[in-house]
């Protein structure tokens, strides 16, 4: 496994790859949900390529881009065993040199959800991931549904900007007792972790209601939100029942339906999402 820092060494050790090759966008401090993404490019590609960068342009100013949890040697050391070709680890500095001022929007997909909660956040993703498509040539690229809106917004992108590029995305990776795995999970005390079961509890409880056949997304949205509201330490931002594809809020559930939400613990804010349909 090689790992590089310089975009002129990532494309000397991309060249000799010769047959498909697989990009798996990351943040760093791992944990199974990455691996996953990474297992599922090995299986489908010839070459892996990881990248790690905490992207500081999809941080809004009061977020937790000074703390978000790093730890190189412990990310390498959980990549090696999975027979990734090529890690890159790129500085901020290169991304976005003195003077940088070119962005990729996507528009009306990244209005609602966590793009009103966190303005500015989907243009800094598109274009850091623009930007790894462009310096990594891949022929798939693979995310997890955990971000349900990212993965819509990518793939909008991809289509739009006509990146020759397969979005694949792959299922959320649970703890044992539900909760969604995300890096900052480690952020939470040990009463929050307890708490933050709460968001999967509120999704399988509207589950349940849709497979039993309610279809009015306002129930909906409203079983999860007493579930959540039941949990004292969790603080609700949003509780969505939106169309798949577009992210419009529905009335009724009749196709493909992403139930999702935001919620504070303490300081931690936590998503999960599960699709009906
Ligand atoms: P991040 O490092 O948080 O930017 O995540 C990198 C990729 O891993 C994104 O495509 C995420 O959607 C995906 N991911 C994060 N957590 C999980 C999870 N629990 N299950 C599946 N994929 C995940």
């Amino acid at each position: 496994m090689h790992t590089v820092f310089t975009l002129p060494d990532l494309r000397t050790a991309r060249l000799p790859f010769s047959g498909t090759v697989g990009l798996v966008p990351t943040m760093g401090y791992l944990h199974e949900g990455h691996l996953s993404l990474i297992r599922r490019a090995r299986d489908e590609c010839e070459h892996v390529v990881v990248s790690i960068f905490i992207n500081p342009t999809q941080f809004g100013p009061s977020e937790d881009l000074s703390k978000y949890p790093r730890d190189l040697d412990r990310d390498l050391k959980l990549i090696e065993p999975l027979g990734t070709d090529l890690v890159w680890v790129p500085t901020a500095e290169s991304m976005y040199p003195q003077g940088y001022q070119t962005w990729v929007e996507v528009e009306e997909m990244t209005n609602p959800l966590e793009g009103a909660m966190r303005p500015g956040h989907f243009k800094g993703v598109t274009t850091v991931v623009a930007k790894l498509f462009n310096a990594v040539q891949p022929h798939n690229a693979y995310f997890g549904q955990k971000d349900a809106q990212q993965v819509a917004v990518i793939r909008q992108m991809t289509r739009d900007l006509n990146f020759p590029i397969e979005i694949v995305v792959c299922p959320i990776v649970r703890e044992p007792d539900g909760l969604a795995m995300s890096s900052r999970n480690v952020y939470l005390d040990s009463a929050q972790r307890k708490a933050a079961t709460v968001l999967f509890r509120s999704l399988n409880a509207a589950k349940e209601v849709y497979d039993k056949g309610e279809r009015d997304a306002g129930m909906l949205r409203q079983i999860t939100t007493e579930v959540l509201a039941s949990e004292p330490l969790a603080q609700v931002q949003y509780v969505s029942c939106a169309d798949y594809d577009t992210l419009e809020e529905l009335d009724v559930v009749k196709g493909r339906a992403l139930l999702s939400m935001a919620v504070f613990l303490g300081k931690t804010r936590l998503i999960d999402n599960l699709v009906l349909g």
